[in-house]
């Protein structure tokens, strides 16, 4: 594909390294926002909720990267692109069927807007968090994109291969205790996500079902308290709401 090699530009860059610019290629953070913004609007069919989340993240982004000349700007806009590109043609369980992509990209946005995490390996790991466990990417590759700390923390947000869905969450919670802090912190960010996600259950969702989910959540989040308390207050918050409901 040829925006392979677009936006595969010096991912091991930071956005004041001399390369990028030596390159002759892209020329500024705004050419490479812009040709990562193309590149997604092709994966996502221009979706409108998947380029705004993204147009929120990158504007995050690009304000903090003023006062942090060393944050790796165009690495993250790799991952998403990483991300993208092995998502594609995967969608949301959402009435839309939006884009997969809007998942991993919402979380990190969540993590960053709400939980004030501004760890780039985390922001990358958000990112990629469902590559290893729902498409073609493997350790290697993420290893050698992004970095062992990086695949590290994917790899403890993957479940084991052949779980059905109820067992993974069972398992999730066994081995919750012994995640990273990195990795708890996604985690719950991914889960406050999907049950935002569900103020609007999916098709054939039955109350019994969504009730679990629900559960499942709040055994969670009370297996990974004080990792970060406006994380855990938002979800807690969400799951409060939908027992009140
Ligand atoms: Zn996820």
């Amino acid at each position: 594909m040829a925006y392979n090699q677009d936006i595969y530009i010096n991912s091991s860059e930071t956005i004041s390294g001399g390369a990028m610019e030596a390159s002759g290629y892209i020329t500024g953070r705004e050419d490479l926002t812009r040709a990562h913004r193309e590149a997604l609007a092709v994966l996502s069919n221009s979706n409108e909720k998947v380029l705004g989340t993204l147009d929120r993240m990158i504007g995050q982004w690009e304000e903090y990267v003023q006062g942090h000349s060393d944050f790796p700007f165009s690495k993250l806009l790799n991952a998403i692109a990483f991300a993208a590109q092995k998502h594609e043609g995967q969608t949301r369980k959402d009435r839309e069927a939006t884009p997969y992509i809007v998942h991993p990209i919402g979380v990190a946005l969540s993590l960053w807007v709400e939980g004030g995490v501004r760890d780039p390996a985390v922001m990358i790991a958000a990112v990629l968090h469902d590559t290893l466990e729902d498409t073609s990417a493997t350790q290697e590759e993420i290893t050698l994109l992004f970095g062992v700390h990086v695949a590290k923390i994917v790899q403890e947000l993957t479940n084991p291969a052949e779980m059905s869905s109820e067992e993974a969450k069972a398992w999730q919670i066994e081995h919750a205790p012994s995640l990273s802090f990195e990795a708890r912190v996604v985690k719950l960010a991914d889960r406050l996500y999907n049950l935002r996600d569900l103020r609007e259950p999916p098709v054939g969702w039955s109350d019994d079902k969504i009730q679990k989910y629900f559960g499942w959540g709040q055994k969670l989040l009370d297996v990974l308290k004080g990792t970060n308390a406006e994380i855990e207050q938002q979800l807690q918050a969400e799951i409060d709401a939908h027992s009140n409901a």
